[in-house]
């Protein structure tokens, strides 16, 4: 089963994409996470990653095709958060899973009005263990212990790039390079989209239950 995740920055697409996850056994591979890694090891990669995410530009596609489709190669069950996030990646993600003769089963966009993406992005807080990945937000959705995460117990930080200035920067390139994804999944007939409003109280249960329903639909 391959299943993507699109939407905005902040827009809950590791949160809920851990719990599907979870219940379909996938393997999460968020680009964005394997990045942080890398730059915190400070690898070649790494460091050629974070000139860019300083700055909340993306990452060039030839860097971040090479690296996905390397890791793609070992696994059959994935859930893929934060790629493709440029038309040249979705395209070369068709084009390897032709050749592999893998099959996306569903794109599942998840839709949140912009002043909710920067008030959620900008109170969000992650789990320092690379292993456990949860994210969680001090406002809409709090550890029960404060700077300690519920699942592991590690300490939570605030992403470097998560300050409203880089916010901005993401959001425009957000509308530049990723949100064309939308139309190009939608004439695969690939997409199905969540809408989230906060102020509308939608939990992360809701969420994780009406992407449950569409993979059901479409597995
Ligand atoms: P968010 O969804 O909150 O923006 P991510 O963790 O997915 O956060 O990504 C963080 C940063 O990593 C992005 O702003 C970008 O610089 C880089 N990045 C992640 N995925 C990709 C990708 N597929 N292509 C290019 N850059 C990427
Ligand atoms: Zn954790």
């Amino acid at each position: 089963m391959y299943i993507i995740m699109l939407g905005a920055p902040g827009t809950g697409k590791g949160t809920i994409g851990n719990e599907i996850c979870k219940k379909y056994n996938l393997v999460h591979l968020a680009t964005g996470d394997i990045f942080r890694d890398e730059m915190k090891r400070k690898t070649e990669l790494g460091m050629k990653a974070e000139e860019y995410i300083s700055k909340g530009e993306l990452v060039p596609d030839s860097v971040t095709i090479k690296m996905v489709e390397g890791k793609l190669d070992k696994l059959d069950n994935v859930l893929l958060d934060g790629f493709p996030r440029t038309i040249p990646q979705a395209e070369a993600l068709n084009e390897y899973l032709n050749k592999t003769n893998k099959k996306i089963t569903a794109v599942i966009n998840l839709n949140v009005p912009d002043e909710d993406i920067i008030k959620r992005t900008s109170s969000r807080v992650i789990c320092s263990n690379k292993d456990c990945g949860a994210s969680y937000n001090t406002i809409f959705m709090p550890p029960k212990v404060e700077g300690i995460c519920d699942i592991c117990g590690s300490p939570l930080i605030k992403r470097k790039d998560d300050n409203p200035e880089t916010i901005k920067e993401r959001l425009q390139v957000y509308y530049k390079n990723t949100k064309p994804l939308i139309e190009f999944y939608e004439k695969m007939g690939l997409l199905e989209s969540i809408y989230i409003n906060i102020y509308s109280e939608t939990t992360k249960e809701d969420t994780t239950k009406k992407a449950v329903e569409i993979i059901e639909k479409r597995k």
